[in-house]
């Protein structure tokens, strides 16, 4: 068997210690007679097995104590109708700065259910890069300002989280959660998606400083309140049992190979050598980002016509390198660099494409 290297925007890579793991225990886990996915959510091995992913990722995230970890069901885009419904007043203002695709979608999710001030978007220059801060037109009377940490589509990243004053930021996080150290404090919620940087699909982790907990919003079934999920530890109904194991091996997994300091270093040359190969390239690899803002995570790339993008499909996937197609929304070719990506993928990648060009060029 021969893995090739899966450079998928998510579903996507996750570490071969980890699968190898869950192989190993899929039929018996931890000597309980039953595979992990059969045993009850309220069992003591379970309720034990959720408290040590939590604090591997409070560990892992630096996350301090005053923010509450929830692991909930479903993807990030659940959260982003949401986070309108458990933080806004009914005809309250939110802010929404647009710096990619996930951004407009966080507005379409958020628009039954609050107030949507655009107050930056990328859009009308293509999403090259991130509006500069001083034109942001922030209200500071606004529920709260929310940003995608990472564009997964348009590969536009923030490099560090905005100043916007006493309003509280949110972040959308799904596709470079644990990607770097970062400065949890600096945010009143973190959300993800676990399937680009942090396991299987089908569930989410929110991270919320608990003050934001105690605020209103609006009416809601306990099912879409993060306080009661708080409340009950993220076992208000059966929690994504499956999905939060396989969480908890890649997190200890992160912990084992240096934590967020070694996935930085990794991450940066990882995308350095792409970023390089594209540029010294002459034009014939474009990437139209601004290099400030170009994501360590998402590379889209773009070759001179479609039969040459279909011929580097093609070739790829014979040469080992999976799932470069770009995001139907943008076209062209699109590289992911999760932690779970190692430095030689990234580097089998940069050979096979000078030995492209090199071919058609
Ligand atoms: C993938 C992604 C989403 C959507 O996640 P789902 O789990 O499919 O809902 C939202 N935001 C970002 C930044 C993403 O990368």
């Amino acid at each position: 068997m021969t893995r090739a290297y899966n450079f998928s925007a998510g579903p996507a890579t996750l570490p071969e210690p980890v699968l190898r793991q869950v192989q190993a225990e899929m039929l018996e886990w931890n000597g309980v007679g039953a595979s992990v996915v059969e045993i009850s959510h309220r069992s003591a091995e379970f309720i034990e097995l959720a408290a040590r992913a939590e604090a591997d990722l409070r560990r892992l995230m630096a996350i301090p104590d005053d923010y509450a970890v929830l692991f909930l069901s479903g993807g990030a885009t659940t959260q982003q109708a949401l986070l309108p419904l458990n933080f806004a007043a009914p005809g309250q203002a939110a802010d929404y700065v647009v710096t990619g695709h996930w951004g407009k979608t966080a507005i379409r999710q958020a628009r039954p259910c609050a107030s949507v001030n655009v107050v930056a978007d990328g859009e009308p220059e293509g999403f090259r890069d991130i509006p500069p801060r001083e034109g942001w037109r922030l209200d500071p009377a606004a529920a709260y300002v929310h940003v995608t940490a990472n564009e997964t589509i348009h590969g536009v990243e923030f490099r560090d989280a905005p100043d916007v004053g006493g309003v509280p930021l949110i972040a959308d996080f799904s596709s470079s959660i644990a990607s770097e150290p970062i400065d949890v404090s600096r945010y009143a919620a973190i959300y993800a998606g676990a399937q680009k940087n942090l396991g299987p699909v089908g569930i989410a982790v929110v991270i919320v400083r608990r003050d934001l907990l105690e605020r209103a919003g609006q009416p809601r079934a306990d099912i879409f309140d993060y306080r009661s999920h708080a409340a009950r530890d993220s076992m208000l109904n059966t929690p994504p049992t499956w999905n939060w194991y396989v969480l908890g091996l890649t997190v200890k997994w992160m912990l084992d190979q240096g934590g967020v300091e070694a996935f930085a270093r990794r991450n940066a040359d990882k995308s350095a050598r792409v970023y390089a190969a594209i540029d010294a390239s002459g034009g014939f690899y474009r990437n139209e980002v601004a290099v400030r803002a170009r994501s360590r995570m998402n590379i889209p790339f773009f070759l001179p016509d479609e039969t040459l993008t279909a011929r580097f499909l093609a070739e790829s996937k014979a040469a080992g390198l999976l799932a470069l197609k770009g995001h139907k929304a943008v076209g062209g070719l699109r590289a992911s660099l999760y932690n779970a990506m190692p430095v030689e993928g990234a580097q089998a990648l940069v050979d096979f494409m000078r030995d492209f060009q090199q071919r058609h060029g």
